[in-house]
This record gives C-alpha cells, sequence and structure tokens, in this order.
C-alpha cells in the first residue's frame, strides 16, 4: 500500500533502533502527544525496541478523552430536549458523564447521529428545518477548521436551526501546563503532525526555549516514530532545545493559512477544562460573539450544567503522563472498553484502550 509501506519498513526500523542504542547515553523521558502516536507505539511495540532508561510517557492527545465531563453533561441535556437532533463522531457516544452516555439517552428516544462531518450535520439542517440540529465540536486544531467552515456556511446560508456545541481544545497550552507541572518527567516532545499541518510549528519555539525542552513533529508510522525519537534523543545529548520537524512531507513550517484564516474568523481562544486535568488557561476555542447565533450553549440555556468525574478512574494522572494505564487499579477488571469507567478506555485513540487491545495478555 503506498504512503504506509514504505513507512513500516523492518530494516529501516531495525538501522534506527540500533541508531537510538548507540547513541543514548543516560535515561530519558519522552513524551507522544497524539493518541494516534500512541495506538503505533503500543500497537507495534516500538517502545519495547528502545534502548533501557529510555521511556515514552502518553500525553493528553485524545480529543474524546479530554472532553470534559461538564460537556459531556451539556450535550446530554441538549440531547434530551425534545425536537434536538443531537449529531457526533461515533466515539463520543459510550464516553461516559456523570450519569449517563449518550447512547443510553438515545436508547431513552432521544434523536442522537454519528455523522463523520459537520457538514453532514450542516446538511441535516438543511434537509429538516423544523428540528434544531446541533453538532457536537470536539477534537484539536485539526478538525476545528471544518468545524468553523460548517459555522460560517449555516450563517451565510441563513439555518438557523444549526448550532454547534464548541468543546474545540488546543495543543500548545496542554503541552506547557503539563510542563509547569512540578511532578514533571518529561525531557523532551514528540508534537502532534497533524495538528502541526494546520497550525504549523511556530507556537512551539517559545515552549523549546522557555522551559529548554526539545519539541519534534512527529508523524503516525513506525517509521516516523523511530526518527522523531531519535532525533528528539539526539538533541537531548547535545544538550540542544530545539523545534525540529520530523513529519516534513506533511507539514510546513506557517502551516496552512486558509485553515488557519477560517478558524481564526469564527473562533475565539477562551478557557476550558480538560477532563481528567482540570482548567487550562487559554486552551480551547469557543465561538465568537458574531456567531453566538449559532453557539448551542447559548440557545439550549444549559452553560451551567455541573460534572462529576468517576472517583475511581485515574486517567487524569495517565493523560499527564504520571501513570501508565496498566498501573490504574480497575484496568482490564472493573474498567474494559465494554463497561469504561473512563473516557480513556473509550477512545479508538484512548491510552487505556491502547493497551487493553494489544498488551492485556502480555503486560505493559
Ligand atoms: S483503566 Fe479505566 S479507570 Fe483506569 S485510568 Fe483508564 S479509563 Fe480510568
Amino acid at each position: 500500500m503506498r504512503y504506509v509501506e514504505e513507512y513500516r519498513g523492518a530494516e529501516e526500523a531495525h538501522r534506527f533502533v540500533q541508531a537510538l542504542h548507540a547513541r543514548v547515553t543516560r535515561p530519558w523521558t519522552l513524551m507522544e502527544i497524539c493518541g494516534g502516536q500512541t495506538h503505533a507505539i503500543v500497537r507495534f511495540g516500538i517502545d519495547q525496541l528502545l534502548p533501557p532508561g529510555l521511556t515514552l510517557l502518553h500525553g493528553p492527545g485524545c480529543p474524546v478523552c479530554v472532553t470534559s465531563v461538564e460537556t459531556l453533561d451539556k450535550a446530554l441535556a441538549i440531547a434530551s430536549r425534545p425536537g434536538v437532533v443531537f449529531c457526533s463522531f461515533g466515539d463520543m457516544l459510550r464516553v461516559p458523564g456523570s450519569e449517563r452516555d449518550l447512547l443510553s439517552v438515545k436508547a431513552a428516544g432521544a434523536d442522537v447521529r454519528i455523522v463523520y462531518s459537520p457538514m453532514d450535520a450542516l446538511a441535516l439542517a438543511e434537509r429538516l428545518p423544523g428540528r434544531e440540529v446541533v453538532f457536537f465540536a470536539v477534537g484539536f486544531e485539526t478538525t476545528a477548521p471544518a468545524s468553523a467552515m460548517a459555522v460560517h456556511e449555516a450563517r451565510r446560508r441563513g439555518l438557523r436551526n444549526f448550532s454547534l456545541l464548541a468543546a474545540h481544545v488546543l495543543v500548545p497550552p496542554a503541552m506547557e501546563a503539563i510542563l509547569a507541572d512540578r511532578n514533571r518527567r518529561v525531557d523532551g516532545f514528540l508534537a502532534a503532525g497533524h495538528v502541526c499541518t494546520i497550525m504549523g510549528m511556530e507556537a512551539y519555539g517559545p515552549l523549546a526555549r522557555a522551559y529548554r525542552v526539545p519539541i519534534v513533529v512527529t508523524g503516525f508510522e513506525p517509521l516516523d516514530l523511530l526518527q522523531g525519537i531519535h532525533m528528539c534523543v539526539a538533541q537531548l545529548e547535545d544538550g540542544r532545545a530545539a523545534v525540529e520537524n520530523q513529519y516534513a512531507r506533511a507539514v510546513r513550517p506557517p502551516g496552512n493559512a486558509p485553515a488557519q484564516a477560517m478558524l481564526q474568523a469564527v473562533f475565539e481562544v477562551v478557557h476550558r477544562t480538560w477532563r481528567g486535568i482540570g482548567p487550562i488557561p487559554s486552551s480551547g476555542l469557543g465561538l465568537r460573539a458574531a456567531y453566538a447565533d449559532w453557539d448551542a450553549e447559548r440557545k439550549f440555556g444549559v452553560s451551567a450544567v455541573g460534572g462529576r468525574e468517576d472517583a475511581e478512574c485515574r486517567s487524569g494522572s495517565v493523560l499527564r503522563g504520571l501513570l501508565k494505564p496498566p498501573e490504574c487499579p480497575a484496568f482490564g477488571t472493573r474498567c474494559t472498553p465494554e463497561t469504561p469507567l473512563g473516557a480513556t478506555m473509550v477512545s479508538s485513540e484512548g491510552a487505556c484502550a491502547a493497551y487493553y487491545r494489544y498488551r492485556r495478555f502480555t503486560g505493559p
């Protein structure tokens, strides 16, 4: 298969592994940001090929996992309203809110539908003028431009029965929160390649300089990850802390200017609470005042809904790289993909789901 197989070659992988064993002289801890990278690392056993002392931690880069319980509860309240068609990506349906999830609300009679794009929800609003169609907009900078485009189009077409429950989050503020944590264990980052495809690399320079950490923008295939790890380790061993681009086949340093312009036009930066982590200043995207009529929170008056985490779930520690999923006492027993206690066990990008799928019989 073109564009995949060439990034999975065993010989090249072996060469990177040998180079890493030759380069590492002391323990280092790296964090990959994106849940897609976490799944590739666990699936292909990349962490098990590394030299002793070179540790990978899994970061908060799964948007389903970090969407707060409070936001989930707002989604559940809106989805339960008569006349509402609530549209969401499939991963969100089984994520537990305080007491229920979207699937159970759907089973109780609510009109909850899985869509593959916000534009699908917009098309639904056009077809069903007598209904209120709401799109649950979760995701990082990668998916936010499509949400922005849907709202922009709704306003242009005069579709007032469409609205957005905006829950988008931003990666650099989360990286800063991890770096500023006094329990920080991270020496270097593998930044998420797809986020940088949109936003470019500019935001990472100040972080690398302020916290003296190398940041390597990295792709998602095994050879991408091994090369990204090697670039990060080389910087650490040389005493450098720069932003480098492993994923040059997709990422240009300035990013995607039209997508950034669309984000800028529709969204403004807001404070956001991350599930398991807590509030992170300036870490989310909310609709600008000019788009207030398409803001589902405003339209349905749900902004005061509260949220409660499951007391047993340790996903906050997992998302900050302080705990590996198998170290959670509930992993694989009380918490499985069929009976998830936390979002990191539900999402296809969640770290707990990755370990359950690929490591539950073999251990970490
Ligand atoms: S294994 Fe389950 S309970 Fe434990 S941290 Fe992961 S999602 Fe939460």
